[in-house]
């Protein structure tokens, strides 16, 4: 565009648990004046919500049947994050061991998915100066037009490895399990599973710092807005 301010852009970041995923994405917004929506953040509060209504996780009906409820809202400013549910703040309640091992149920159901499919279109679509959208389906299904998909890769080891190092010294062998089971569950369900976009570029960070990881999708993004 001639003269004018620059076209928002739409970043999607997908990939599997403790990839750098939410380092990365926060980082490059920041640093680009972009907006920044955790979408894990927002399948974790539904499951929160759900686990704290008494609704049975086991039941895909019973969720399917109470997934328009909760009012979930996210603030997309990368310095400062939030979410809440009903008005109440939850950022530290959706990361307990509780929510991380039902949250791949809860997202497999079709209702939840596309309830909160809509708020991130309307996040995204609300974003001036544009916004990175993290996630497992950001690229395939979310917003399938995205001007860059990145879909971040790494060994187990290595993720598990960070993911122990997030939750201070949790034991990496129990972690790692953890890891693959609900990346094995997210990438087997039907509607929208974890996937790689045809047209995402593919980063394994397994030897890359996350300092490397940032300049290397920050560039991406210039070169995408310069037309490269
Ligand atoms: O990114 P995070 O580990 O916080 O995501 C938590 C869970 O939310 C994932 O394991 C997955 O079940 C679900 N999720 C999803 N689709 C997304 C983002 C997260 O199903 N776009």
């Amino acid at each position: 565009m001639e003269n004018g301010a620059a076209q928002p852009v739409i970043v999607a970041i997908d990939g599997p648990s403790g990839t750098g995923k939410s380092s990365t994405s926060k980082a490059v917004a920041a640093q680009l004046g972009l907006s920044y929506l955790d979408t894990g953040a927002q399948y974790r509060a539904i499951t929160w919500w759900m686990v704290t209504s008494g609704i049975d996780i086991e039941d895909p009906t019973a969720i399917a049947a109470v997934a328009g409820k909760p009012e979930i809202v996210s603030g997309t400013d990368p310095l400062d994050p939030t979410i809440s549910v009903d008005g109440t703040d939850v950022a530290a309640a959706i990361r307990t061991q509780e929510v991380t091992s039902q949250v791949s149920a809860v997202s497999a159901v079709p209702e939840v998915r596309s309830r909160i499919t809509e708020l991130q279109r309307s996040l995204a679509a609300a974003a001036e100066q544009g916004i990175v959208v993290e996630g497992r389906d950001i690229g395939t299904t979310v917003l399938p037009d995205a001007d860059l998909k990145v879909f971040l890769t790494a060994s187990a080891e290595a993720r598990a490895a960070r993911r122990s190092g997030e939750l201070k010294g949790a034991d990496v062998a129990a972690t790692r399990e953890a890891l693959i089971k609900r990346d094995a569950a997210d990438s087997s369900r039907k509607t929208s599973p974890l996937a790689k976009a045809d047209d995402a570029v593919e980063v394994d960070t397994t030897e890359l710092t996350l300092a490397q990881v940032i300049e290397c999708v920050v560039t991406l993004v210039e070169e995408k807005r310069a037309g490269k």
